[in-house]
């Protein structure tokens, strides 16, 4: 056995490596030690959640932020953006959608948008709870105040997601303008774990200027963290961000880490994004296969979504919700997973 796979299955067992074991299991990419990792990570997975993939109806808010991170497509200095923020109204007509579908979590999701205030928010949270309350409610708006937090778990959200983005304090620099901090980021994090939301972090594979080292502390991060979920998806280029030049990031790599990921953590909520839908027509069915076990079809309403493109030929931009489940259900079946209505928390802990 090869000296990748011995490290695999170290993984597997103890659910922990060194950062130098990390290093070594990242640079040791082949297609056949994938494949391996993969095995495991599906064997782990079925042990929890058996076959069933978990939906989460995903609902674009707003496409206003005041931030001006150099990837992504609704950074503030990006002028054709065209920009939207759906009222609560928007909101509810979406997840009322959704909810015939069987969905049973929606995730808010949005820029750093100031008109989302807390009692804006609240306001919202609260109407989806007492129309919804067999759902779960997932927040990613960004970093907010601690008080902010505290505020919308008490009306009733369950979740939030803020990738870390890296791991690494000057990766992180390179990704964001001054403006913005690796501490606050992290600090927004472990006070989201602390007021007792279910957290997800994440990152993305191939953001310019990573390397092995970066990814080996991610790695490493999301092992001593412990999220609830974590997201990861490849680094895809937007021609309007001053990475625009910038290549996009693997496939292969993406799937590979999604199984070295779920033996981290075998109960991981572990999506397979949109991002690997985009990048591959079946994307999203191999990050499944992978070791993957939630998808977040896109809720918002069809007239906004092409307005939400945090990068170029984002994938599901005209599909009816109804139209884009039915192909999601088909297509899951067609390799033996079944789509379930559920909240879908994250279930027992190793
Ligand atoms: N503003 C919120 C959430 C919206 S963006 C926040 O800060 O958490 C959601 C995620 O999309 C980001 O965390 C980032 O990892 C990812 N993203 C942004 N631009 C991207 C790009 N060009 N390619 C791939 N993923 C991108």
């Amino acid at each position: 056995m090869n000296k990748i796979k011995e490290l695999i299955n170290k993984l597997n067992q103890n659910h922990s490596l060194s950062l130098e074991e990390y290093e070594a299991l990242i640079s040791g990419y082949s297609k056949e030690n994938a494949e391996y990792a993969a095995a495991l990570a599906v064997e782990q997975r079925k042990k929890y959640y058996k076959n069933h993939i978990y939906i989460r109806g995903l609902v674009e808010v707003s496409n206003i932020c005041k931030n001006d991170c150099y990837y992504c497509g609704i950074r503030r200095s990006n002028k054709r953006c065209d920009h939207y923020r759906l009222t609560k109204e928007d909101i509810l007509a979406s997840a009322k959608e959704g909810y015939a579908l069987g969905f049973r979590t929606f995730v808010m999701q949005g820029g750093e948008d100031k008109k989302l205030t807390d009692e804006f928010l609240v306001d919202v949270i609260k109407g989806l709870k007492s129309l919804y309350p067999d759902c779960a409610i997932t927040l990613s708006l960004g970093e907010r105040s601690y008080e902010s937090y505290a505020a919308l778990k008490s009306a009733g959200a369950d979740r939030y997601l803020l990738r870390h983005e890296t791991a690494d304090r000057e990766h992180y620099g390179k990704l964001h303008p001054k403006d913005m901090s690796f501490d606050a980021r992290m600090e927004c994090l472990k006070n989201l774990k602390g007021l007792g939301y279910q957290v997800g972090c994440g990152f993305m594979v191939g953001s310019p200027y990573q390397t092995v080292q970066t990814l080996a502390k991610d790695l490493k991060f999301i092992e001593e963290f412990a999220p609830d979920m974590c997201g990861i998806g490849p680094y895809l280029t937007h021609s309007d961000t001053p990475f625009r030049d910038m290549p996009s990031g693997s496939l292969e790599l993406t799937l590979y880490l999604l199984s070295i990921i779920r033996l981290i953590n075998p109960t991981l909520l572990l999506p397979a994004t949109t991002a690997l839908g985009t990048i591959h027509e079946k994307g999203r069915e191999m990050g499944v296969l992978a070791g993957a076990n939630v998808i977040m079809p896109n809720l918002s309403p069809i007239s906004v979504r092409k307005k939400y493109l945090l990068y170029d030929n984002k994938a599901c931009t005209g599909d009816e919700a109804a139209e884009s489940i039915k192909n999601l259900k088909e297509s899951m079946k067609s390799i033996g997973y079944e789509v379930v209505t559920a909240r879908g928390d994250r279930t027992g802990t190793v």
